[in-house]
């Protein structure tokens, strides 16, 4: 496990020589301990990757060329797999397998942007007809130039990945900061990258707290592009940060994404899509379907189903063999999440399932899989995000109904739609104003796939080639080509 920041090629201590606890969400034990860097480590790692920029091979290599390190870089997390996998479960609590998944994720997601900066080659250039034949454009793509990453807990190293591999196919260099809550894959991720041939200075990676770290990376003015994924409120200071140079900002904020299921749906599909919704993760998933509206026929029987298979998820240390819910991410998490709940029940809602730490894991940052009904649809619980594992549901009784619900949030990040006719359910996925819409499932996330939000959920998109845009700055090249002279002034 490494322990210090990674700058310019190298491993270094924090500037003031700070350091901060890494904590096992499980049991709450500090096993590591991590640099917590500062604006003066900031300004280290952003001059580096300034000179990568400026004055190194990385922007200046063809996509071919990166390719070949991006699929080196997938091929060791790969290899990594496992270890990385449990790296992570110790850092941020989640079970096993779906840490395991993550990884293969990422790799996929370097692959994936390995495959668009070779196709870029070709791209690169485009001419333009132009109304005027005097005149020939020629459009070109270029790296913004040095990057910020800025990234959550809840998926250290894929949301890592998210930045990083489309950053490095467009021939950006860059500073990522992940969370201070699960530092450690990052710091894994920047020695695969040296190893894999990445030139120094081209990523940098500083561990440390949000306000020390993170704000002087998101007002610095030395970097270009500022992507950044998190809450509303830390994204809102990120915008106001960005504005000190006028970034290029791509914001991937919360959520409180409805699921609307209507009474034709298989009932056994729906519930294991809603359950897979909101309990996968902890809950800790911007886009997890955490409003589900159900159509009033299937109404009472869906609660019944799904409170029986809520109560029977397996909670536990996420190492444990069949283990599906593990650990919040921290007691700070489990505290906010606790307070939810208690909010919920003050205001009316009513528990149909969990809504406390379970009896057998109270060491430790655990909270039961809970299920709200009755709530108000302007209620704190029904329209703020939680972030665990909190589903509210409510009846719905008409397709009209159901949207207006849906649509009455200030997030827009995802939405799902389950139904036995198409049409209808096609209808629905286009009247949602929200950025990812999910028919007849909730969750699957692809590297080729447009990821963001509508509304206060964000602004631009990641993956995908709309995320490799967010790192390509568009240039036109005009030149004068006619033989006439331009005649404004002279010859008159
Ligand atoms: P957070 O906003 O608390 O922190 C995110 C990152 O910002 C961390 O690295 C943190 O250290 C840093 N930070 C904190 N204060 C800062 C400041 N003043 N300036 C700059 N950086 C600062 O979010 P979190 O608790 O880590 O993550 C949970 C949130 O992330 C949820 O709201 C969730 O919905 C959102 N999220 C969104 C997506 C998406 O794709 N839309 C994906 C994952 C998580």
């Amino acid at each position: 496990m490494h322990s210090r920041l990674f700058i310019d090629g190298e491993w270094i201590a924090a500037a003031n020589g700070a350091m901060f606890d890494v904590i096992n969400p499980a049991n709450e034990e500090v096993f590591h301990q991590v640099a917590a860097g500062a604006a003066s480590d900031i300004n280290a790692a952003v001059k580096a990757a300034r000179r990568a920029f400026d004055e190194g091979p990385w922007p200046r290599m063809n996509g071919v060329q990166r390719a070949k390190i991006l699929n080196k870089i997938a091929d060791t997390i790969e290899q990594q797999t496992q270890q990385l996998a449990r790296l992570e479960v110790l850092d941020n609590g989640k079970p096993l397998p779906e840490a395991v998944w993550d990884m293969e994720d990422s790799a996929g997601c370097f692959r994936f942007f390995a495959g668009l900066a070779q196709k870029s080659d070709n791209e690169a250039e485009e001419q333009i007809a132009l109304d005027d034949p005097g005149f020939k454009t020629t459009v070109v793509k270029e790296p913004v130039g040095v990057a910020a990453a800025i990234i959550p807990w809840n998926y250290p190293l894929l949301m890592a990945a998210w930045k990083v591999a489309p950053a490095l196919a467009a021939g950006c260099c860059m500073v990522l900061k992940p969370s201070e809550l699960t530092p450690l894959t990052a710091l894994e991720l920047a020695d695969i990258c040296h190893s894999a041939g990445l030139p120094k200075g081209v990523l940098n990676v500083v561990t440390g707290l949000g306000p020390d770290a993170g704000q002087p990376l998101s007002e610095h003015c030395d970097i270009d592009k500022i992507a950044f994924t998190g809450s509303v409120p830390t994204g809102s200071k990120v915008m106001a940060a960005a504005a000190n140079n006028i970034k290029n900002i791509s914001l991937e904020l919360g959520g409180k994404s409805p699921f609307v299921i209507f009474a034709d749906a298989d009932i056994e599909k729906a519930v294991e899509w809603v359950m897979f919704g909101i309990f996968w993760n902890q809950g800790e998933v911007c886009s997890a379907t955490s409003r589900v509206l159900v159509e009033r026929a299937l109404y009472e029987p869906f609660l019944a189903r799904i409170a029986e298979e809520a109560k029977k998820i397996t909670i536990g240390n996420g190492l444990d063999e069949g283990v599906l819910l593990g650990p919040l991410v921290s007691k700070g998490q489990q505290e906010k999440v606790l307070a939810a709940i208690k909010r919920g029940l003050d205001d009316g809602a009513r528990i149909l399932t969990g809504g406390g730490v379970p009896a057998q894991h109270q060491n430790g940052c655990f909270v039961e899989p809970t299920i709200f009904t009755d709530m108000n649809e302007d209620s704190w619980i029904w329209q703020e995000e939680i972030f665990g594992p909190v589903v509210c549901i409510k009846p719905f009784d008409s397709e009209s109904e159901a949207i207006k619900m849906a649509n009455n949030s200030r997030f827009g990040l995802a939405a799902a739609v389950m139904c036995a006719d198409d049409e209808r359910a096609q209808r629905v996925a286009r009247a949602f104003k929200a950025g990812i819409v999910w028919i007849n499932c909730s969750q699957p996330t692809f590297a080729e796939a447009p990821w963001g939000g509508y509304k206060q959920s964000g602004i631009g998109r990641e993956l995908g080639r709309w995320g490799f845009e967010n790192y390509r700055e568009t240039k036109q090249i005009t030149t004068y080509i006619s033989e006439k002279p331009w005649g404004w002034y002279l010859g008159r």
